[in-house]
């Protein structure tokens, strides 16, 4: 006997064709997930098992995380023999009481007895054993699966994973990353459809200090745990600031500004090979995200700006950040460089026509070209 995790795939399942590519892919990302515990992992009648783990727990935390995976469960695998099989059975519904089920299947033929024989024989074992429990076959409380092929595998608890499609199946992109609730969310999004993320963080030390960055990073650490590693890009960006502060409108700071992050990040998105900017606007969060200074920060890039909270409220987008993990570390209360220079009061529609002028007395591609060659980048896993 020994204890495995039974790992269920989601959406791959509709890949057609593609499904052999789709499925390495995702067996390669459970194995880097488990890599560290020292987990085997192998695919078998169309799940995904992991063995050899000490920590079953740790072993969900970390599998349940790989996109691509509709839901887990940690399983015995036991020899067919019926009378070591029930006793198993009995042990793992030891702790349950109310209502139950066991569902038999048998794919390998030759084991004497068919599904249905199998299953009322264990239900009446485990009936037997725990007076806590009564039989419902219409709707149970507690589902165990039983199933005998190769070996026999038993399993009770499904601990749901994130769903979405395998990471590496969906291209490149690159996050700007700020240390707020939205962007991580933002992130996670794209993440969740098999695309692989760069982080892209702008920060303007001295206004900024090393606990913002800390903040990022940590942030960072935690999508990473979602795809097994990530590039964080950290832009020095106060040279930019401080001159759009002296040169430009006041009421245009802002907006300015983050046509500034936008070529940088175009840039630096470039040299990672990624095909699209991701950021954490929400349609009229602030005076910068409306229809019209949308336009204007797009009007600066080729590439595609996906939006994923576009037309997220901020409650909806704080709960998929609780349930992420990165809510916590997004409240912590360092300042960001947006907030260093905000304007009183910032033009709510601006026009694209305008921004030439606005930004005509700064030398746009001297300052990018700088701020991009003094970028640094790290790994964070
Ligand atoms: P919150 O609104 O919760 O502060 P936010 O991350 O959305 O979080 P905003 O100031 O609304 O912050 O910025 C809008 C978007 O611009 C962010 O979602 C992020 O994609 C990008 N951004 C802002 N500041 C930075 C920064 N310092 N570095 C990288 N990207 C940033
Ligand atoms: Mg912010």
């Amino acid at each position: 006997m020994r204890k495995v995790l039974l790992v269920r795939y989601g959406e791959v399942f509709l890949k057609g064709a593609n499904r052999p590519h789709f499925l390495k892919i995702l067996t390669d990302n459970v194995k880097r997930a488990v890599k560290p515990m020292g987990g085997h992992v192998w695919m078998s009648d169309s799940h995904i098992y992991v063995s050899d783990v000490e920590d079953m727990d740790e072993c969900v935390r970390r599998v349940r995380k790989v996109f691509g995976l509709y839901s887990v469960s940690p399983a015995i695998e036991c020899e067919k023999d019926l009378d070591e099989i029930a006793q198993h059975c009995v042990e793992m519904m030891k702790p349950y009481s109310g209502t139950f089920k066991v569902f038999g299947k048998r794919s390998d033929k030759k084991f004497p007895m068919n599904s249905l024989e199998f299953a009322a024989e264990l239900g009446g074992r485990i009936l037997d054993a725990n007076p806590n429990l009564t039989v419902d076959i219409h709707k149970p409380q507690h589902k165990l699966h039983v199933e005998v092929r190769d070996k026999c595998y038993i399993c009770c608890e499904e601990i749901m994973a994130v769903g979405g499609l395998p990471m590496g199946t969906g291209g490149r992109a690159a996050l700007l990353l700020s240390g707020g609730i939205d962007s991580p969310v933002a992130g996670y999004n794209l993440m969740k459809r098999g695309v692989r993320c760069c982080a892209i963080h702008f920060q303007s030390p001295p206004y900024t200090g090393e606990l913002a960055r800390d903040k990022v990073m940590q942030l960072a650490k935690e999508l990473a745990e979602y795809s097994g590693g990530m590039r964080v890009y950290l832009v020095p960006f106060t040279k930019c600031q401080l001159e759009i502060h002296e040169k430009c409108p006041e009421g245009l700071g802002t907006l300015i500004t983050r046509r500034f992050m936008m070529r940088i990040a175009q840039e630096i998105a470039r040299q990672y090979e990624a095909q699209a900017l991701i950021t954490g606007e929400s349609l009229g969060q602030v005076a910068s995200q409306t229809m019209e200074a949308l336009c204007c920060t797009d009007a600066v890039v080729d590439m595609p700006v996906f939006r994923p909270l576009i037309g997220m409220d901020k409650t909806e987008i704080m709960e998929i950040a609780r349930n992420i993990g990165t809510y916590e570390t997004s409240i912590l209360p360092y300042e960001d460089c947006c907030t260093v220079f905000t304007p009183r009061h910032p033009v709510t529609r601006p026009k694209l026509d305008t921004m030439p002028k606005a930004e005509s007395k700064l030398d746009v591609e001297a300052l990018v070209r700088e701020a991009v060659e003094n970028t640094q980048m790290e790994i964070v896993y």
